[in-house]
């Protein structure tokens, strides 16, 4: 049996008691779209068992911390981003702003000026500075 935690949001969707867009599943990994996307494409991929963070974990899930790695890789090409590129990340703890303690590998990508007012900002700039 997995380790499981009830009060868990990513447990709850590893179990599919509670509603997420999947985007791949194996035995041990689960990966869906997170619900607030900070990219075009944001994709979470999760160990279905209950680690809190990576700092929980432990010499046996090595395995599965690479394959968490190739998951990303594969959904990378799938959403056709691989080429122009894209972010994992692993929040942990507090400063790092973790705030869902299931640990998840956060896939970043696509094209920014699509989704990041931010970014739209600076391209502005950019292009004005140019007309000088
Ligand atoms: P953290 O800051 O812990 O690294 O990121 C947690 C992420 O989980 C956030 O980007 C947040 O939008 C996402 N998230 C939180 N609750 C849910 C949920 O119920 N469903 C989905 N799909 N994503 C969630
Ligand atoms: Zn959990």
């Amino acid at each position: 049996m997995k380790k499981m935690d009830n009060k868990c949001v990513f447990c709850q969707i590893a179990k599919k008691a509670m509603p997420a867009k999947i985007e791949y599943e194996d035995e041990e990994i689960i990966a869906f779209w997170d619900i607030n996307p900070s990219a075009p494409v944001h994709l979470l991929i999760i160990p279905k068992e209950h680690i809190a963070s990576i700092n929980d974990a432990r010499p046996e899930n090595q395995q599965l911390l690479g394959k968490m790695l190739l998951v990303a890789k594969r959904l990378a090409k799938q959403k056709k981003i691989e080429q122009n590129g894209y972010r994992l990340v692993i929040n942990t703890g507090p400063w790092a702003g973790q705030i869902i303690h299931h640990l998840h590998l956060h896939l970043l990508g696509g094209n920014p000026s699509e989704s990041h007012p931010k970014k739209r900002t600076a391209d502005k700039i950019d292009r004005t500075n140019k007309e000088f």
